[in-house]
């Protein structure tokens, strides 16, 4: 049957073997009772048509339909009509002609409308013949009714057999669908799973249980605990040098369920070969009820920390290196002007020399404060007192006044409310003057700082604003960072090393308090500082 599809031939296949075998069981009970009756008239003609009929079952039971011509599929059926006629005419009141209902409901769904149309005359020609041509078939309601009803049997099961062939087809073409379907969604996995492995950074997705769902190359090779020898490697914190206990390390704690931003972890002991990764984990958002879980990204951020500690340790060592000349350069100043012998142009000379170099001492003190010995922020030995702020403010303002006047700059400081807190005078004034030289700095000519002071029960606050350029969102979040130069200065003649607002903020927050920012561009900068007026308290 060439043409059909597979299930096609196996669903025929089954069909014709129970149609078949009830053919024959039929045919059997005919026999039995045809004998039993009498009702046989030629026993010569009854055998022969019973033996054709029994052989063309066992023929189409055992034939392999697979293999045959779709015209074969007629030839059992039609055999099996003439057979059964031939029955009929052997057996006239034995009841033979129901027979017919096996092969008619053979053609009408194997062959469609043609086999049921060739059924209904096939049938009534034979009927008509014998009843004609033979005198015991007589008239009766039976002659229309066993055509009538074995042709009604073809007809019905060409619709059937068309029914089932379309919900075939269909599931058919539904199961192509949902192959390709699968195929299509294999292949994008696939694609993703190449695109994961082909960047270098960690990716991995942990399911809401904490197991580890999608890894990629860079990930294992990244987070691996183990080196290739099969030693564990250890884990140590953003220091370099606290150990980090295995439960605690940064993708524990993504499986454990917690969010970060940007851990740092060094694996590998200090001193060994190690890498430092930079790890943040982040909720997956969920497009259905089912959580994603989360996604742990890990980037290879070595040589960055590495030439991070370099600069620290080069800037540290060279700061190092210019505080003992200057100690005695600014010793030997000392010495020269306690000699009142010096001519007065001589002095103011020698006074220049030393303010700068006590200038420049403070500088690299500042440096020092900040470098490798501090890497998270500055330490500071405070000595609080009750201090006048206002009157800080009012001295710092002062000393500035000249540097104002000379870019042409207003300072208005009509906004200063009277009001003490328990500070570092020395430390505050540093703070307060890196604002109030910034805001000149950053100043254009004939601009205006405003600086005020407010003072609430609790807490007291120091604002300095300028109508300057300012600074732009992203720069606004770095400006605290150490070293950090905004864009527009670093290219510029303005001087500075980037360490002003860095060593103010860390001496706001060993005070408990805050310094924040607020600009947009063009319109200034403020800068606000929020103090506790005692010790302990929250400003
Ligand atoms: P420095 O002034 O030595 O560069 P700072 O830490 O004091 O270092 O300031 C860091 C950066 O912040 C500056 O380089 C500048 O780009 C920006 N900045 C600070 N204050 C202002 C201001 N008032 N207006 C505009 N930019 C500012």
């Amino acid at each position: 049957m060439p043409g059909l599809s597979l299930t096609e031939r196996l669903g025929i296949h089954r069909s014709i073997l129970s149609n078949q075998a009830l053919l024959l069981a039929a045919t059997l009970l005919l026999v039995v009772s045809a004998s039993l009756l009498g009702q046989v008239r030629n026993a010569p003609l009854f055998t022969v048509s019973v033996t054709v009929i029994f052989g063309g079952a066992v023929f189409a039971i055992l034939a392999p339909w697979r293999a045959l011509p779709a015209w074969a599929l007629g030839l059992v059926p039609v055999i099996d009509m003439v057979a059964i006629a031939v029955l009929r005419e052997s057996a006239p009141l034995a009841g033979v002609g129901l027979l017919w209902a096996f092969p008619a409901i053979w053609i009408g769904s194997t062959f469609g409308v043609g086999g049921v149309v060739a059924v209904l005359v096939g049938v009534s020609a034979i009927v008509t013949f014998q009843l004609v041509h033979d005198a015991e078939q007589r008239l009766t309601s039976s002659t229309f009714v066993l055509p009538f009803t074995v042709v009604a049997l073809s007809a019905l099961a060409h619709t059937t057999a068309r029914r089932a062939r379309a919900q075939r087809a269909l599931l058919e073409k539904q199961s192509a669908d949902l192959r390709r379907s699968a195929d299509r969604a294999r292949r994008q996995e696939d694609l993703v799973t190449e695109v994961l492995d082909a960047v270098d950074f960690g990716v991995i997705r942990v399911t809401p249980e904490g197991d580890l769902a999608v890894t990629n190359e860079a990930h294992a090779r990244l987070q691996a605990t183990v080196d290739v020898l099969g030693a564990p490697i250890a884990a140590y914190a953003a220091d370099g040098t606290t150990p980090v206990p295995a439960e605690a390390t940064p993708l524990s704690r993504a499986r454990a369920g917690e969010l970060f931003e940007g851990e740092l972890v060094w694996f590998g002991a200090p001193g060994e070969d190690r890498r430092a990764l930079s790890v943040t984990a982040r909720r997956l958002p969920s497009g259905s009820d089912a959580d994603p879980g989360t996604i742990v990204v890990s980037r290879d951020v070595t040589a960055e920390e590495q030439a991070l500690r370099a600069r620290d340790d080069l800037v540290a060592s060279v700061s190092h290196e210019l505080r003992t000349p200057l100690t005695s350069i600014i010793g030997y100043l000392d010495l020269a002007l306690d000699d009142p012998a010096i001519i007065a142009e001589t002095r103011e000379r020698l006074e220049v020399a030393e303010r700068n170099a006590t200038r420049l001492r403070e500088l690299v003190s500042d440096i020092l404060s900040m470098s490798a010995a501090s890497r998270h922020g500055a330490e500071f030995d405070l000595v609080p007192t009750d201090t006048d702020i206002a009157a800080i403010v009012r001295a710092a303002i002062e000393s500035q006044q000249p540097r104002a006047a000379d870019h042409g700059i207003r300072i208005d400081s009509s906004g200063l409310r009277d009001g003490s807190a328990h500070v570092d005078p020395r430390r505050l004034r540093q703070v307060v003057d890196n604002l109030i030289s910034n805001a000149i700095k950053y100043n254009v000519r004939g601009g205006t700082v405003t600086v005020a002071v407010d003072v609430s029960e609790t807490a007291v606050q120091i604002a300095v604003a300028d109508d300057g350029p300012g600074i732009s969102r992203t720069e606004q979040g770095r400006v605290f960072d150490r070293f950090f130069r905004g864009d527009a200065v670093r290219n510029s003649s303005t001087h500075g090393s980037g360490l002003g607002l860095a060593i103010s903020r860390d001496i706001v927050r060993a005070h408990g308090g805050e310094i924040t920012v607020s600009s947009a561009l063009g319109t200034g900068a403020t800068f606000i500082v929020r103090l506790p007026r005692t010790q302990g308290s929250t400003p």
